[in-house]
């Protein structure tokens, strides 16, 4: 089938607006396979992936040791009969619990980030019986009802009110408004590391220490929402690693199936637990915990090791962003400014139509990148954290080129 005879299909039977929409920034291509930092599309052109699928690809597109993880268990079992136990689950919830912070210890497998946000709210109401919860403007935890309700932007959530009750919003990275917003009744408080879809937003460094020692100090848990800063995004294990906080529960998702399976976990510590240990089956997955997607995670996490791939996240990472922090400086009309914390970088720009046109400019040059779903105007940098120095410094030209292309037009956006 041809890439107009899909998009057509696209426009009928999956949405027409949306499928316009893409095609208005340029993007008519039909993917067709992938390796490493690459997507190759249906005619043979080949794109360099700097979204890395909204985080999900931190270890690249098809990582052999993935697929030959995943293909053992297609073969075996690929998923769980749900009454037996599984090793991938096993293993997975072992080196999880090894891998995250303080005593974060048990884990409940599930499908995606918002599952795994919605799995972190019901845990922490289970465990201190309180119903209150703290989460930040600008946060994105995913689009499923509770998560939906701790989301902080008003367009996603209007539409679908009422939505749950209790829950309150402060301004992110502002210690002393979580200070004010935490109470007796509050049963948890839920923050991303750096905002991913609020615009790559760095908070201060100790914010997340501090925002445990608030909620504990009130009796509440910490939920930290890693599902786009964990596995290694910012350089780190997880985002909450960079000032040492110790969060009680912890949602991760996207890159921990290598780009190959859905899964998501979340993890808590034996406190936080405690209404699930009494009570196992308040909370279940049909899908969750199979033998493909924990084989995935586990092998996922064994490559972030072997290749030292923390250590790379954190330099690559440092390397792009020094290299758009000096075309920012030349370009200081189209870049306002640019944040980030490893291979999680944001532009943020001085004009809304100014992320279309260098998303569809860069898409042009076969550059993959995309802006922040609650911030259009901050273009995000979310590279596999395996890309090497000299496709970066590629990136970097082909960037300086259409920032300069936008700072000619930007009078006119
Ligand atoms: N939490 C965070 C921090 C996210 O960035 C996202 C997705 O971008 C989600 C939750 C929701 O994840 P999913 O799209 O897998 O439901």
């Amino acid at each position: 089938m041809n890439p107009e005879e899909i998009m057509l299909k696209y426009e009928q039977y999956i949405n027409p607006s949306s499928t316009r929409l893409f095609r208005f920034m340029g993007l008519s291509s039909v993917e067709a396979r992938a390796e490493g930092w690459t997507i190759t599309d249906t005619e043979g052109k080949e794109f360099i992936d700097c979204l890395g699928g909204f985080g999900m690809f931190a270890v690249g597109h098809k990582h052999p040791k993935v697929v030959e993880a995943v293909e053992r268990e297609l073969h075996n079992m690929p998923m769980c009969g749900k009454v037996l136990f599984n090793e991938p689950a096993a293993l997975l919830a072992e080196k999880l619990a090894e891998i995250t912070p303080g005593d974060l210890q048990y884990n409940f497998f599930c499908n995606s980030g918002t599952e795994a946000v919605e799995g972190c709210l019901k845990v922490a109401r289970l465990a201190t019986g309180r119903k209150r919860f703290v989460a930040a403007h600008n946060a994105f935890h995913g689009k499923t009802f509770g998560s939906l309700t701790a989301t902080g932007r008003d367009m996603y959530r209007d539409p679908f009110k009422p939505l749950l009750d209790g829950f309150v919003h402060v301004p992110y990275n502002d210690v002393a408004a979580l200070e004010a917003a935490v109470d007796k009744d509050t049963a948890a408080v839920i923050l991303e590391p750096v905002q991913g879809e609020g615009g790559i937003n760095v908070p201060a460094d100790g914010y997340m220490k501090q925002a445990e020692i608030i909620a504990h100090k009130h009796g509440a848990l910490l939920i930290a929402d890693e599902v786009q800063t964990g596995i290694g995004r910012t350089g780190t294990w997880f985002g909450v690693d960079y000032d040492g906080a110790k969060p009680d529960l912890m949602a991760v998702a996207k890159a921990l199936g290598g780009g190959i399976m859905p899964i998501g976990s979340v993890i808590g510590t034996e406190a936080a637990w405690k209404g699930l240990i009494e009570a196992p089956f308040l909370h279940t997955s049909t899908f969750g915990g199979g033998q493909m997607a924990c084989a995935a995670g586990l092998a996922t996490l064994q490559v972030i090791e072997e290749e030292n791939l923390l250590q790379r996240s954190a330099e690559t990472g440092a390397y792009f962003k020094k290299g758009i922090d000096a075309i920012a400086k030349e370009f200081p009309q189209v870049i306002k400014e640019v944040r980030g914390r490893g291979m999680m970088i944001g532009m943020d720009l001085a004009k809304e139509g100014a992320g279309g046109m260098l998303m569809a400019l860069m898409i042009d040059q076969h550059i993959i990148v995309a802006y922040t779903l609650n911030n259009p105007k901050v273009i995000r940098i979310e590279p596999p954290l395996i890309m090497p120095i000299s496709v970066v410094d590629h990136v970097l030209e082909v960037l300086q080129s259409c920032i300069k292309q936008v700072a000619d037009a930007i009078d006119d956006l």
